[in-house]
């Protein structure tokens, strides 16, 4: 459902939120204006609020099917699940203490893919009332079925059992009668709370005919607004209030109640009852999310569903697309203005579901999950313009060489130039020459094979050279693998450097090189890292009296000079000594502002440049300036190596991070939207949409802007080196991206560089 029949855009995020049926909101502003009084009040005001009130918690009853039990009303699930755990273990305290027993001899149970609010509720109220059970998470199958067998085994020594009826991230419902048989088998006292959130209006619930203790809910889940929420409670089941004060509620929840959010409540709770609902039936939903999966299969042939069909209401479809990260696709999506999200919780440096998971899901899978949710009040029209837009994203990725379609090749945009990828914080550098259809790819990551090989087919590139700068410890070359699909008629040494005649001569020294399209590429010997350690250095041809530093666009360092901080060189093939010579060597063979480009990038960088180093790691500039011997250095470089230790975690990495601190950076400018509007008055003030093609295809704005996708960043650098003072404000989608770019900037000498904070989300 949009409001006011709005398609502009097309939101497919129910289980994240909804917005307010139009009835129910005007039901809650006409009980903020009439209907405002107090149900506690005794006058004919309050009376009347009482009555909405009661309505409410009625229909409550009606739709859960639950005459016995209590309602009370809530804020939300949060604080519903917070009643339900509090009250359970309050009274499981009271009963281990009148019969002397220990809480630490037992166990509180919930499902491995349980909303957060649950596990983390049962471990804040269980060390606040100082009972000490033992929290473990009941596991699922593949199909997000919870582990019966694991909870007949359990169930005997719990305090209490936490399932969900529905699951948020990939709508896949239990059995509730299978489990309750198995639950109530091992333990019929057990407190049962099932999480309802996500099943209200798409799964039927007779609750009274359960013995589930606690059910909590919440409004805005379901087309009621935010704050409102409640929660069923088995007639006996133990009540202990989170609130106290007032004694609204019968003394069950304190506070003022929410009339306007109960007074919504009531028209979802109609709509829920009514036969003639604007709430579509199941076999619509059904049929809508299957339009919906057959359209994502068109549109991305490689999409697998991360859940099956027959144990998942039709309202949720969870997915990943192979070769795509959650973050890609969600960018595309937004672009497109169709609103998911990605079925992955952030974490500080992977985004995985823990729900997949638990699924034990493949972990490619997870990482790259994206959530499309819709609610009953979905209709045909939205969903055929969600698929008309989801066919449009994959013209878009098409396009913009993401995604090999056969046919058209000729109405792709030509690449030129330096094209940086990355996988997790290593990166692969491809230069192509547009005029010669000539590339050269470097440091290829296994993870990429694939989306290289799409790029030189998608943009009919020949493969020049494919060249590692050393050989990597941490990660399998894509050399060979892409180096089958692309063959070499020049015979290559082992990092896949092609057998050459020529050289060049720059300090005394001689060095090999090839021919890339019309550059040169020159091979310096710089091991360290490891003894196979080569830089390559992407020059302008040299003639007369030039040198490698005057001609140099980009030198590919591998993991010798890496952004903020050295390689490491605690590998066996690894010495500190040869790394002291091959600094040197660089300092004289690269100009302060030539673009190293490494083979890593931990903070977001991007690339760096000597001038910028040496401000910030004295290590390397003692080098330089022979303000070091080769034995302090070794001694030095021990020191830093010996960081790594504390720093690894899912990655091995190639050198210690630096620590930076924040301080010495200038702070980026910003601009709101009105002031960038008022700004660009000033034909001096440039915009560049830092977003990738497919993104800006889809949506940009309406003024001259240019396009500098993130992978050509360091390509735009190079070309605008004589260009550093120019006013440049920078866009993206939320204005992350654009404030990392404009930091790597303006660290490389690019002095008025701003961003649009809030990207393109705050600026319409
Ligand atoms: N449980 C589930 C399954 C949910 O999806 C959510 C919300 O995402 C909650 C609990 C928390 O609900 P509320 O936002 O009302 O506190």
């Amino acid at each position: 459902m949009n409001n006011n029949n709005d398609l502009s855009q097309i939101y497919l995020d129910a289980n994240a939120t909804t917005p307010v049926l139009p009835q129910a909101a005007k039901a809650a502003l006409s009980a903020m204006e009439q209907l405002f009084g107090n149900p506690s009040s005794s006058h004919i005001t309050g009376l009347r609020a009482k009555d909405l009130m009661e309505q409410t918690r009625c229909k409550a009853k009606q739709v859960l099917g639950s005459e016995k039990g209590r309602i009370i009303f809530t804020s939300g699930a949060t604080e519903g699940i917070q009643t339900a755990i509090l009250s359970a273990l309050i009274s499981a305290r009271d009963t281990l203490k009148a019969t002397q027993q220990q809480g630490n001899d037992y166990y509180l149970l919930y499902g491995a893919t349980e909303h957060k609010a649950v596990p983390e509720s049962l471990k804040h109220w269980n060390a606040l009332l100082g009972i000490n059970a033992k929290l473990i998470a009941i596991p699922v199958d593949g199909y997000g079925n919870l582990d019966h067998a694991f909870i007949s085994q359990y169930a005997p020594k719990s305090l209490m059992i936490c399932t969900m009826a529905v699951n948020n991230e990939t709508g896949v419902y239990q059995d509730l009668k299978a489990l309750e048989t198995t639950i109530r088998q091992a333990n019929k006292s057990i407190f049962w709370l099932v999480d309802c959130v996500q099943a209200l209006g798409k799964i039927s619930l007779n609750l009274a005919q359960t013995s589930i203790d606690y059910a909590p809910f919440s409004g805005h889940k379901l087309y009621a607004p935010k704050g409102i929420g409640f929660i069923y409670i088995r007639e006996n089941a133990p009540l202990t209030a989170v609130i106290a004060g007032g004694g609204q509620e019968s003394g069950q929840r304190s506070g003022t109640e929410n009339l306007p959010g109960m007074a919504a409540m009531s028209v979802i709770f109609d709509q829920l009852i009514s036969t003639e609902s604007c709430f579509a039936n199941h076999q619509t939903l059904y049929a809508y999310r299957q339009q919906l999966a057959d359209t994502l299969i068109k549109a991305f042939p490689q999409i697998v569903f991360n859940h099956s069909f027959n144990n998942s209401v039709p309202t949720t479809l969870n997915f990943a697309i192979k070769g795509f990260s959650s973050k890609e696709i969600m960018d595309l999506f937004d672009a497109a203005n169709i609103r998911v999200s990605s079925g992955s919780a952030c974490s500080s440096k992977v985004t995985r579901s823990f729900v997949l998971d638990a699924m034990g899901l493949p972990a490619w899978q997870s990482e790259s999950a994206i959530r499309l949710s819709f609610g009953p009040a979905m209709t045909q029209v939205e969903v055929d313009h969600a698929c008309q837009r989801i066919i449009s994203t994959a013209q878009a990725l098409t396009q913009s060489c993401m995604v090999l379609d056969g046919a058209n090749i000729d109405d792709k945009t030509p690449l030129n130039g330096l094209v940086q990828l990355r996988s997790g914080a290593s990166c692969t550098w491809i230069y192509v020459d547009a005029a010669s259809k000539h590339a050269l790819i470097i440091d290829p990551l296994p993870e990429l094979t694939e989306r290289l090989d799409t790029l030189l087919q998608c943009q009919q590139l020949a493969l020049m050279a494919i060249i590692d700068t050393h050989g990597h410890a941490d990660h399998v070359s894509g050399r060979v693998l892409l180096a089958k699909k692309h063959p070499q008629s020049i015979q290559c040494d082992g990092l896949g450097w092609p057998q050459t005649t020529l050289f060049v001569t720059d300090h005394d020294r001689q060095f090999e090189y090839i021919k890339v399209a019309d550059k040169w590429l020159v091979k310096v010997p710089t091991p360290g890292h490891t003894n196979d350690s080569i830089s390559l250095l992407l020059c302008q041809p040299l003639t007369g009296s030039d040198t490698l530093a005057s001609n140099t666009l980009f030198a590919f360092c591998g993991d010798t000079i890496l952004m903020g901080t050295l390689g490491r060189t605690n590998f066996d093939t690894s010495c500190a000594i040869s790394m002291y010579d091959s600094i040197q060597l660089l300092s004289s063979v690269l100009a302060p502002q030539s673009l190293i480009c490494a083979s890593h990038d931990y903070q977001n960088e991007f690339a760096t440049h000597l001038s910028a180093e040496y401000l910030r790691n004295p290590l390397l500039q003692q080098v330089i300036q022979n303000a070091i011997t080769v034995d302090e250095f070794v001694a030095s470089k021990l020191i830093l190596d010996s960081q790594l230790n504390d720093q690894t975690g899912s990655e091995i990495l190639c050198g210690a991070l630096p620590i930076i601190a924040c301080s010495k950076f200038k702070p980026i400018k910003e601009y709101s939207a009105t002031s960038l509007a008022i700004a660009l008055n000033s034909p001096k003030v440039k915009l560049l949409d830092i977003r990738e093609p497919h993104e800006y295809a889809l949506q940009h704005t309406a003024k001259a802007c240019e396009n500098v996708p993130l992978t050509r960043l360091v390509q735009f650098m190079q070309q605008h080196q004589q260009d550093k003072d120019s006013e440049w404000v920078l866009i993206c989608r939320s204005g992350s991206r654009s404030l990392v770019a404009a930091q790597a900037m303006q660290r490389l000498g690019f002095s008025h560089i701003a961003h649009l904070k809030g990207g393109y989300a705050l600026a319409h």
